[in-house]
């Protein structure tokens, strides 16, 4: 049944509601109230001006209608209440009052002032109230009247062979759920508080069923993947470890032996190795691909910039460098015959590992034979990265590496499709990262202290704020830093700027005169945000730090740390803000990414784009995550019991998923 065809709904009417995103019945029985106006009957005695109260009256004389001007009017009469006459005004209903008799049974909602003896109201219905009435409220849509919603509502609950419910006959049962059409009834016309309620067990539950019926099958599909089964001799890769000029914690030793059991296996890598910044899972990435070399493949490792990829080139680079493996980079901005040129090497197998941006996806590039990927910091979702790889029907292993510790109820949903290895412990020797919000007047506290490092012969990160969205006023805040900070200094600190706008080569000059201390500060824009690695630096300053998330500053904080030098982070702002002391408190990622969602909810964490899966109309993760844990148990317990392939519903399901990642 098509929304044209319910009834009440007319041409104007679809036009606002398309405008509104509800393009079918489902949409329309979806679009839930976001509240409830509980109408109960009062008395009179009960009064107080500042509340609004609802009761039963009956009208005493029609009174009249005043113009006050041009669509303002305001209607005037008598009223009785429990015996006791009063006045009534409301405005704007003129239309009422040939509706009304002497003796009418009325229900008046607004406030009594018991001196002037008047009950303003801000709505009445012209029949009584019998017991308590319960009003949904939406939120509104442009052109469309709440009482026109909740006649829709009325309409389309008549089609009940429209509305599927997703949760198994065995679960109703068991948490006693009302069936789908009977929640969608309740949710929209409830009589009772309970019965919303109920509604609302079913619906979260159903939403988060279906949601772990999607995670959860995927999962199923990648477990039946076939990948390669790698011949590798794990002595040579242990070998290899030995030899890095630090020993590597339990952690990241788990992680690696991990990755190796995966690449040796017949399934298909599909892991996601998650750890705070700084925690070393780079290392991690580069021996794994060591030992896919060993095996005979190539790898391909992705960086969420151009500027971290030069960097994870030259480091990788390093760390390999007593090794036989060709190295080469692909960004974005190279010309098209550099381009070319490795691609040729590529196909031809002169490449073992290929480091780049995200961008390296689109460049339709051959490999000769491409075993393992691996992608830093990227947010998985909208990433196609299956469409690049299947074209020879290969699936080589995936590694996804993130320093965003996502909190436990958001990793089960974004990651729930995945193997993962957790690095908890941080490299021998660091200390913890003092961290100080500090006002903006203050700031020659921290001048001193950038100066202090300096003379010892450390460096010092400054990041500008981004004050508007674009860069242009991006870069103003780049140089005027610099400027105010020449004048501090009295122009004898080198400083570099690094910012978005830059070329290739005039990032990596910037980045390069940072790394080998030519430069002292690195005044720039977020573009440092991810995996920047100079291991010198001590000192990093944000400004406007309470624009950023807390999860974005604690990334930005493990710019620094990386040695065995005391390192210290900065946070510059204008206003108090309490959220910051959490980053004061703790250097500990995931009790940051806890706090963070905390405060912010889940909306927009870590700015992380949200896919369409991961939206929810009803449920709410953090408040929900009990039933999300359980949903997840059934759903498991479904998929093995086999059910659902018989039944179209969840086959639409599955047909709908989207493989893109
Ligand atoms: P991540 O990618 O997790 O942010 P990196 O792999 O970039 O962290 O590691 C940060 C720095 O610490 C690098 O310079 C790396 O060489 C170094 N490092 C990694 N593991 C260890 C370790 N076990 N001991 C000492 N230093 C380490
Ligand atoms: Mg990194």
């Amino acid at each position: 049944m098509n929304l044209q065809n319910l009834k009440g709904v007319g041409e104007k009417t679809i036009e606002y509601l398309y405008k509104a995103g509800i393009y079918t019945l489902m949409d329309l029985l979806t679009y839930y109230p976001y509240r409830y106006q509980i109408l109960k009957p009062a008395s009179l005695e009960e009064a107080d001006p500042s509340i609004t109260l609802t009761i039963n009256a009956q009208v005493v004389d029609v009174g009249k209608v005043s113009f006050i001007r041009k669509n303002f009017t305001s209607y005037r009469f008598k009223a009785s209440s429990y015996g006791k006459v009063f006045t009534v005004v409301i405005f704007n209903r003129a239309f009422l009052k040939p509706h009304m008799t002497i003796g009418k049974e009325i229900t008046l909602i607004g406030k009594y002032n018991a001196l002037k003896n008047t009950f303003t109201a801000q709505d009445m219905k012209l029949h009584p109230l019998e017991k308590t009435e319960i009003i949904p409220l939406y939120h509104l849509i442009k052109g469309i009247k709440n009482s026109l919603l909740e006649k829709l509502m009325i309409e389309a609950l008549k089609e009940k062979e429209e509305i599927v419910d997703y949760v198994p006959p065995l679960y109703n049962l068991k948490y006693h759920l009302v069936s789908k059409a009977e929640a969608l009834r309740l949710i929209h016309l409830p009589q009772e508080i309970d019965e919303i309620k109920k509604a609302r067990q079913k619906l979260i539950y159903e939403e988060l069923f279906v949601f772990m019926f999607k995670i959860q099958y995927l999962k199923l599909l990648k477990e039946k993947e076939v990948g390669m089964d790698k011949k590798i001799d794990d002595s040579l890769v242990w070998n290899f470890v030995k030899e890095l000029p630090f020993s590597l914690t339990e952690d990241q030793e788990k992680a690696i032996s991990d990755g190796l059991n995966d690449l040796q296996s017949m399934k298909r890598m599909n892991r996601l190795l998650l750890g705070d910044v700084g925690s070393g899972k780079t290392i991690v990435a580069t021996v794994l691909m060591y030992a896919n070399y060993l095996a005979g493949y190539q790898s391909a490792f992705m960086a969420p910039t151009e500027i971290l990829a030069l960097q994870h080139y030259h480091s990788i680079r390093e760390v390999l460098k007593d090794y036989p493996l060709h190295i080469e980079y692909l960004i974005g901005s190279m010309s098209k015959k550099e381009k070319s040129k490795i691609a040729e090497k590529l196909q031809k197998g002169e490449v073992d590992i290929l480091i780049g941006t995200h961008a390296i996806l689109n460049e339709k590039l051959s490999f000769k034979n491409l075993g393992f990927i691996v992608t830093d910091e990227q947010h998985r979702f909208g990433v196609n990265q299956r469409d690049l790889l299947t074209q020879k029907g290969i699936l080589p292993d995936m590694l996804f590496m993130s320093a965003t510790p996502i909190p436990r109820t958001y990793a089960l949903t974004i990651y729930g499709d995945m193997d993962t290895s957790l690095i908890k412990q941080k490299p021998q020797g660091r200390k913890e990262i003092i961290t100080k919000v500090v006002k903006e007047k203050d700031l020659k506290e921290v001048l001193f202290k950038v100066l202090e490092v300096i003379k010892k012969g450390e460096q010092v990160y400054v990041v500008a704020p981004m004050i508007l969205e674009q860069e242009e006023s991006d870069l103003k805040d780049v140089y005027l830093l610099k400027e105010k900070f020449d004048l501090a200094f009295h122009g004898k600190v080198p400083m570099g700027i690094l910012h978005g706008k830059l070329k290739k080569d005039e990032k990596e000059e910037v980045m390069n005169d940072f790394k080998l201390g030519r430069t002292k500060i690195l005044i720039s824009t977020t573009v440092v945000e991810v995996g920047v690695d100079v291991k010198n630096a001590t000192v990093m300053i944000i400004f406007n730090a309470e624009r950023f998330g807390l999860a974005t500053l604690h990334q930005l904080r493990g710019r620094v740390g990386r040695n065995d030098k005391q390192s210290y982070c900065y946070l510059i702002c204008n206003e108090d803000k309490e959220r910051l002391k959490v980053l004061e408190e703790s250097n500990d990622g995931f009790y940051v990414s806890e706090k963070d969602f905390e405060f912010r909810g889940e909306g927009d964490l870590f700015g992380v784009k949200q896919s369409g899966d991961m939206t929810f109309i009803i449920a709410n993760l953090k408040r929900d995550y009990k039933i999300l844990l359980q949903a997840k148990e059934d759903v498991i317990a479904f998929l093995q019991s086999k059910k659902y392939l018989q039944e179209q519903k969840y086959m639409q399901i599955i047909n709908k998923l989207d493989f893109t990642n």
